[in-house]
């Protein structure tokens, strides 16, 4: 397939990378960034003419609205908008809008697994849209990623990204405090981590990625807190789960103060660019009245 790539950051220029070596044709597009080996175009409106799809990896929705806005009229009729940033539904939404009033298909399908799935090649995909564009984007999912769920229409993929990523804030919270709370006990860490991990306690945070350094497999606690996933991102989708929440009248206390959380920590103590397990140090450091 032709495929134009707008954002080529972090994420999106391993992205692009991956599919030009799975044999398509695509030519990058970024404001900052020039990443070597990718064809590069001078516009985001040059990387999307000609297109069969034209995949955004961008910062926010702000930024995808006014990207949309420059590159729909360049996409031919039948071509497929595939937006892969973490935007907010609204905007996920209105672009979809856009698109199909001009007869271009819109996915939403933001993703997750990090640079490292990035790079790997392993990422998931949470897709909303129809379901046509769905199997035109099937193949680029196939090789960005080991897994794509359609969950249904436009702004779905959104929508299931911040309730998963609101759970993954409030469950690594609450493992955190745990682990203060049993070092304050006099609970030894491994032992903790051994009952818990194999009790009703247990979880992904825990299990997976566990925030106590040296106990359960690698994570990024063995390298002094180095993302992994970086705070500041957590602290941008327990936003967009708020702002969701409010515009849809749903009631999330513990996502409330997971948010609260994350923001003291990146914006007031500057741990943005820390993993978002260094709560535990965190939580260590502090007593009750803190
Ligand atoms: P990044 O900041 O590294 O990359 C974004 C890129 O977009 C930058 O290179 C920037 O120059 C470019 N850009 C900004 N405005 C542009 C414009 N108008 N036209 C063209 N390019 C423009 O961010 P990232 O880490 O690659 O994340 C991208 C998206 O993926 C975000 O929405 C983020 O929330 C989401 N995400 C990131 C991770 C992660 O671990 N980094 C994980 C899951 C999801």
């Amino acid at each position: 397939m032709k495929i134009g790539f707008i954002g080529l950051g972090n994420m999106g220029a391993p992205m692009a990378a991956n599919l030009a070596a799975g044999g398509h044709e695509v030519t990058g597009f970024d404001t900052v960034a020039r990443p070597e080996g990718l064809t590069l175009a001078v516009s985001a409106t040059d990387a999307a003419t000609g297109a069969d799809v034209v995949i955004t990896m961008l910062p926010n929705g702000e930024i995808l609205r006014s990207v949309a806005d420059d590159v729909l009229p360049a996409m031919s009729a039948g071509s497929v908008l595939l937006d892969c940033s973490t935007v907010d539904v609204t905007a996920a939404r209105a672009v979809a809008e856009a698109a199909q009033a001009k007869g271009i298909a819109a996915l939403d399908a933001p993703v997750s697994g990090g640079i490292g799935g990035a790079t790997a090649g392993t990422l998931t995909f949470m897709v909303g849209g129809d379901s046509s564009a769905f199997a035109t984007a099937s193949p680029l999912f196939d090789i960005m990623g080991q897994k794509a769920v359609h969950c249904g229409p436009a702004g779905n993929g959104q929508a299931a990204k911040i309730c998963n990523n609101m759970i993954l804030g409030i469950t690594m919270i609450g493992t955190c405090e745990a682990f203060a709370l049993a070092d304050k006990l006099g609970l030894d860490r491994q032992a903790m981590f051994d009952v818990v991990s194999t009790s009703s306690g247990y979880s992904w945070t825990m299990n997976a990625y566990c925030p106590a350094p040296g106990i359960g497999p690698q994570s990024p606690a063995d390298n002094d807190y180095k993302p992994g996933f970086a705070a500041a991102l957590m602290l941008k989708d327990l936003m967009l789960a708020q702002a969701a929440a409010e515009s849809a009248d749903a009631d999330t206390p513990l996502g409330a103060a997971a948010a609260a959380l994350y923001k003291q920590f990146v914006e007031d103590e500057g741990q943005g660019a820390m993993d978002f397990s260094a709560m535990l140090p965190r939580f260590e450091a502090r007593g009750r009245g803190a």
